[in-house]
């Protein structure tokens, strides 16, 4: 294994959920739901193969899905982007990541990023040659945040990329506009591309339209990259179909570097994946109504189960200290609730540079009701 990919093992995801598939412990660590996408979107793959949509599609996806992309942006958050130049699609939002990471960062050029950071973004980084620069998001008032003094000090001149992920994997944290005017500034000012990680962006649970792409700040449109996927909206997380929009300098850039990843991505899903985004916004609704009540549903368990618990505003994560329940930290924890009450999470100190995270462990609540409540009351054994 090369140099830059030294310490960089299984992924903590693959790890968990192999442990649990291994033990019959109930999963709450890799974040998948347990339950199909919309009986339609599944309809159109299967027919899509039937019908002969199994060879290439074009490089840059199906003409059909980069208008659906660009309908959606437009109608949900008034974002204009040209299917023809200004959206590509990829192999889930993972190979957005990596191609974006790839394409715009010179070796020894840093990527300043909030920790906890999901997994991705350490590696790529580090096969890009590049260098992160964590700025620690920590509680504040019920949920993570950051200082905005502390984001400030992380921008050096060798600084090329801020990578925001919103809603926020782990923590569950919504950045607010106020926090976002904070990232704009920063951007602006000294001159960065904003990468935002946008997956969870329907699953937000004050409000349908809490989600702020940053890319509608002013000024901003014009040095973002957005990246999301289908995954999350539609319970389909296995298809790996993501996308980003951004101006046409970015989209030639990524592409250029995509093409010789993958080329492209997987003809039938694209086209159900341009199906639901046109025709199951109803269900994407549906599915975010249907979260809120398990979010509350788990916090509340794990509350009762005597964690400090923050209750997430987006994603299908939940986030709780460990140590009212007295346990050193997030590891610790980890192993004695699989041993004790067969249960799999997530301990979040792998996704920081800093101990700062070391108390915390995540949980993911995309599950039905009974496994949840199983889980609640299996918190019981610790
Ligand atoms: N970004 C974040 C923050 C995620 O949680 C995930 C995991 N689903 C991804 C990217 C990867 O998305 P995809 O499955 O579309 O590659
Ligand atoms: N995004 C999912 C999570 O955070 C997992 C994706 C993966 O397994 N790489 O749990």
């Amino acid at each position: 294994l090369v140099a830059r990919m030294q310490g960089f093992g299984t992924t903590v995801f693959a790890e968990m959920t192999a442990l649990a598939i291994r033990t019959g412990a109930i999963n709450l660590g890799q974040g998948f739901p347990d339950t199909d996408g919309p009986a339609k979107l599944l309809e159109t793959a299967a027919e899509a193969i039937m019908g002969g949509a199994n060879q290439y599609p074009p490089g840059p996806g199906l003409p059909e899905l980069r208008e659906a992309v660009a309908a959606q942006r437009a109608d949900r958050y008034g974002l204009t982007y040209d299917p023809d130049g200004e959206v590509l699609v990829t192999v889930g939002a993972t190979e957005a990541i990596a191609a974006v990471i790839l394409a715009l960062v010179e070796t020894g050029e840093e990527v300043v990023v909030f920790e906890p950071y999901y997994d991705s973004y350490a590696a790529i980084i580090a096969l890009a040659g590049g260098v992160r620069r964590p700025v620690t998001l920590r509680p504040d008032g019920g949920r993570f945040t950051f200082d905005a003094g502390e984001l400030r000090a992380a921008v050096t001149p060798r600084t090329r990329v801020l990578l925001l992920n919103s809603p926020h994997n782990p923590t569950g944290t919504v950045f607010t506009r106020e926090e976002l005017e904070i990232i704009a500034d920063v951007c602006r000012e000294h001159d960065l591309i904003a990468v935002t990680d946008e997956v969870y962006e329907y699953l937000t649970y004050d409000g349908p339209a809490a989600h702020v792409p940053l890319a509608t700040l002013p000024g901003m449109r014009e040095r973002t990259v957005a990246i999301s996927s289908a995954g999350k909206t539609f319970s389909v997380t296995g298809w790996k179909v993501g996308w980003i929009t951004a101006p046409p300098r970015f989209v030639r850039a990524v592409q250029t570097v995509k093409q010789f990843l993958t080329f492209t991505a997987s003809a039938p899903y694209q086209r159900a994946v341009a199906y639901a985004l046109r025709e199951e916004r109803e269900w994407a609704e549906d599915l975010r109504v249907s979260l809120r009540a398990k979010r509350d549903r788990l916090s509340d368990g794990l509350t009762a189960a005597g964690l400090t618990t923050f209750r997430p505003q987006g994603t299908y994560f939940v986030q709780a200290d460990v140590r009212p329940l007295g346990f050193g930290d997030g590891r610790e924890f980890v192993t004695a609730l699989h041993e004790r009450a067969g249960i799999v999470a997530i301990p979040t100190q792998v996704f920081y540079d800093s101990d700062a995270g070391d108390p915390y462990v995540r949980f993911a609540f995309c599950k039905r009701d009974e496994v949840i409540d199983e889980a609640v009351e299996r918190l019981r054994r610790l």
